[in-house]
């Protein structure tokens, strides 16, 4: 039997057209500046492509989307000022950095949120007090099942925000995947957030980094901070160049793994002892809630043992599944019989 892993959209591979582009690009020494860019023609002609498709003055290429948070965040604010957040967002949740009093130090305001939409008057009594540097979003909303925030609840928070003088940045790790189910553009989902980070090694396939866009000052002051957490790298444009390819070419591909997503919902969502929250299936993830007797990380190695399926832990109660470009339908097919199968005898 073979595995069909549904742990993670960051276990995507390269495809060969990729690794090809790659090797073959013309590359420079990215920590020397040629203006406000670096040496590197190849990372200075993805950071334009990504502006222009965003919409915004200017893009960087970072690491990691772990950094690209970091790098926006800590460029917005001081050690000491407020951001923001909510409980379970990816960047307060799984990241830490940012809000760990020993590193970036900016100092966390959890808000309440509906799938992940702030609600208005949380927010706007909270941004009364004068005192708020940023407010974070994030979209699609990773432990939310990926659900989606839509442009009219984003236009909502990003119009209190300017009104009380927040800065907004939108960690859109798969902004793609959300415009899609959407139906607009990225550059029409980011319109009016000052900052953004998206993720090129998760569905889009490139095997490492993440670019954030935001106003021409904005990057430049960015470039600075990538540089303090040693982000700034040589000859960098072999995997820019990669993150060129990814937002090219297969950004728009991702449409077959929200379908897919939907698909695999549907197949086990009245299976025994676990439930689907339906409505927020909306991208390439599904969240399952389970109620049966194994929990958690018990039932994950129970369903790996038993049938080969692998999927990532969110909570005792809740486990993630995850499409991407390596998941066919036939995968599809097999994972809701598989699943299934496992949930009629455990
Ligand atoms: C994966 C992810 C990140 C971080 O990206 P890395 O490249 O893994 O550091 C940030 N935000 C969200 C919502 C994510 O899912």
């Amino acid at each position: 039997m073979r595995t069909i892993d549904l742990r993670s959209d960051t276990v995507t591979l390269p495809t060969p057209d990729m690794l090809e582009f790659m090797m073959h690009v013309p590359v420079g020494d990215d920590g020397r500046a040629k203006g406000c860019k670096g040496e590197d023609p190849t990372a200075a002609e993805a950071e334009a492509y990504v502006a222009e498709l965003f919409g915004k003055e200017d893009a960087l290429y970072v690491p990691s989307g772990t950094m690209g948070n970091m790098v926006c965040v800590a460029t917005h604010c001081r050690r000491g000022e407020k951001a923001v957040t909510a409980l379970n967002m990816h960047m307060y949740k799984a990241e830490k950095g940012i809000f760990n009093p020993d590193l970036c130090g900016v100092e966390a305001v959890c808000l309440p949120h509906e799938r992940g939409a702030y609600r208005l008057d949380a927010l706007e009594q909270r941004l009364k007090e004068g005192d708020i540097k940023l407010v974070c979003l994030e979209n699609s909303y990773n432990f939310e099942g990926g659900c989606v925030i839509p442009r009219d609840k984003m236009e909502g928070i990003l119009e209190l925000c300017a009104r009380y003088g927040a800065a907004t940045h939108l960690d859109g790790a798969r902004i793609f995947n959300a415009a899609c189910a959407l139906g607009i553009s990225v550059k029409e989902l980011t319109a009016g957030v000052d900052s953004v980070q998206f993720c090129v090694s998760k569905g889009l396939s490139a095997p490492i980094g993440s670019f954030v866009a935001g106003s021409r000052a904005f990057i430049e002051g960015a470039r600075e901070t990538r540089k303090m957490l040693g982000g700034q790298l040589r000859q960098v444009g072999i995997l820019a160049g990669g993150g060129l390819y990814a937002v090219k070419h297969l950004s728009q591909r991702v449409a077959h793994d929200n379908a897919r997503a939907r698909r695999l919902a549907e197949g086990i969502q009245d299976a025994r002892g676990i439930s689907i929250e339906m409505d927020t299936v909306q991208t390439n993830i599904v969240k399952v809630d389970l109620h049966g007797d194994l929990r958690g990380r018990a039932w994950l190695k129970a369903l790996e043992e038993c049938e080969q399926v692998r999927a990532h832990y969110i909570t005792d109660d809740s486990i993630r599944l995850v499409t991407y470009r390596g998941i066919t339908d036939e995968d599809i097919d097999e994972a809701i019989l598989r699943i299934r199968r496992f949930c009629e005898t455990h």
